[in-house]
């Protein structure tokens, strides 16, 4: 199944769920003759409505975005905010019934990068910042890039060498980071009023939900060596990215 389909999946069985509180809490609200009992039902099936109306919205302007690749300013901004809101319930509903998280991650991040398209940001080049993965370094090379992305020497053993390229060819920030700690620090050290990030869907997913209020387009690696090493990514795919940014 693809992650469309699994992720309009995960939202149909929050819709359900919630379609039979909701259900449940009006019938007892309504048969029960103590007045407090009955309050609380009522306000407790109105959570649920407003929950219901809020996850068929996501699922109209998603499958809108998805077929148009475009939404009216509005709409992107209560897709945008709706699932960012709703994300941590659909990853809980994702792992109760056994669909695949990565899939529902990815849908997050395809989303974030189809919001941030319909908005037309153009930032000047030294505003930019690319963040890597420490695991797109070839895992036997013995020259330290976290530090400084300029260690490596273009041997053209990983990625690392043609990202370099483009960074010479853009004259952009490159950085590389170990975890969420390292990429905060090189995100509080450059300011950023963008960020073109590369990672796997839990890393993009969690980093683009923490950059609230920062453009973030992310990039999926490739892993054909399994997770967390000697991982790839399409340069075709970055410069897209950059180019989208700094309108090159
Ligand atoms: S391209 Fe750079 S980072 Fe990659 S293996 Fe060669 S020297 Fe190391």
């Amino acid at each position: 199944m693809n992650e469309e389909k699994s992720y309009i999946k995960v939202l149909l069985y929050i819709m359900l769920a919630t379609l039979f509180i909701l259900i449940l809490s009006l019938w007892i609200g309504f048969s029960e003759n103590i007045t407090l009992v009955k309050i609380s039902m009522l306000i407790f099936g109105s959570i649920f409505l407003f929950i219901l109306i809020s996850v068929l919205t996501i699922i109209i302007l998603s499958k809108k975005l998805f077929q148009n690749n475009n939404l009216s300013n509005i709409q992107a901004k209560i897709l945008y905010y709706s699932i960012s809101f709703f994300y941590p319930l659909l990853i809980f509903t994702a792992k109760v019934t056994k669909v695949d998280k990565n899939k529902i991650r990815l849908m997050y991040t395809n989303i974030n990068n189809l919001l941030i398209k319909t908005k037309n940001i153009k930032i000047k080049k030294e505003n930019l910042l690319i963040l890597l993965p420490h695991c797109i370094q070839n895992s036997k090379c013995q020259f330290k890039i976290t530090n400084d992305i300029n260690n490596c020497r273009k041997c053209g053993k990983c990625d690392v060498d043609e990202i370099l390229r483009l960074k010479e060819k853009y004259d952009i920030n490159v950085v590389v980071a170990t975890g969420g700690t390292l990429a905060r620090k090189w995100i509080m050290d450059v300011k950023p009023k963008a960020i073109v990030a590369v990672a796997c869907e839990r890393d993009l997913s969690s980093g683009i939900s923490d950059m609230k209020g920062l453009p973030v387009l992310g990039v999926l690696n490739d892993r054909p060596n399994g997770p967390c090493i000697d991982t790839r990514v399409s340069i075709d795919k970055l410069e897209e990215a950059i180019k989208f940014f700094i309108g090159e």
